[in-house]
C-alpha cells in the first residue's frame, strides 16, 4: 500500500496502533459492533491498513476507524519505520483527516521499548493520542493499579485508559474520547 492508495479524505478518522495480540481487532469489534462498514484495505495481507467507516442514521460517513498493522516482532530499532510498512509513518505524519491515534498497550505486559517509541514519536509529531492498557479483566484489583501505574511512569504518561474488550470496561470512556476528537456532541 502506498500513500496515494489512501481513501481520499472524508470523515475525521481515528487511528489504532499496538504490538502484535495487544487486543486490537478484539477492541475494534467491541466498539463497532454490527456498525461498521469495511470501505477500503488490500484483501489477504495484514501488513496494511483497514479502513473502516462508522455510519451515521442516514447512512452517511460519521467516522472512519484506520487499523494499523501490529508492530513488535521486529527487533528494537532506532526509528519506528524499521520493521514497519514505509507507508506507517507518511499516513501517521500526513493524514490531515486524522484527529486522534488510540495506541494499545498490554496491561499484563511491562512497558516496551516498541510502545516507547511509538508514543515518543506520536508527541515528536504533536499527534494527539491516548494510550489504552487492554485486557485488564486479567488482573486482580492490586495488580491492576500496579500495572497502570508502571506503565504511566514506564511511558511518561498523565493517563492511561484501562480497558476490556471481554467485559466492557472503560469502552464508554473511549468512545466518549474518539466523540470529543471528531467533534461529536454526546
Ligand atoms: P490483535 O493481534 O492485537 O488484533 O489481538 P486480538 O484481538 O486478536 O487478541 C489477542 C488475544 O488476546 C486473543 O487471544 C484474544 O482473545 C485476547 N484478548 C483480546 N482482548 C482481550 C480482553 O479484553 N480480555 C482478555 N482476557 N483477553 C483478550
Amino acid at each position: 500500500m502506498a500513500a496515494e492508495q489512501f481513501p481520499t479524505l472524508g470523515a475525521p478518522e481515528i487511528a489504532f496502533l499496538g504490538r502484535s495480540n495487544v487486543g486490537k481487532s478484539s477492541l475494534l469489534n467491541t466498539l463497532t459492533g454490527e456498525k461498521s462498514a469495511k470501505v477500503s484495505s488490500t484483501p489477504g495481507r495484514t501488513r496494511t491498513i483497514n479502513f473502516f467507516a462508522l455510519l451515521d442514521q442516514s447512512q452517511r460517513e460519521k467516522m472512519i476507524f484506520a487499523d494499523l498493522p501490529g508492530y513488535g516482532y521486529a527487533k528494537i530499532s532506532k526509528s519506528i519505520s524499521e520493521g514497519w510498512p514505509a507507508f506507517i509513518e507518511p499516513y501517521l505524519a500526513m493524514r490531515s483527516t486524522l484527529k486522534l491515534c488510540v495506541c494499545l498497550v498490554d496491561s499484563n505486559v511491562p512497558m516496551q521499548q516498541s510502545d516507547r517509541q511509538l508514543i515518543d514519536w506520536l508527541r515528536a509529531e504533536r499527534r494527539d493520542f491516548i494510550v489504552v492498557a487492554t485486557k485488564v479483566d486479567r488482573l486482580s484489583g492490586n495488580e491492576r493499579t500496579r500495572s497502570l501505574l508502571a506503565l504511566k511512569k514506564g511511558l511518561e504518561l498523565d493517563a492511561i485508559l484501562p480497558i476490556s474488550a471481554k467485559t466492557g470496561v472503560g469502552v464508554k470512556d473511549l468512545w466518549a474520547r474518539i466523540d470529543a476528537a471528531c467533534g461529536e456532541l454526546n
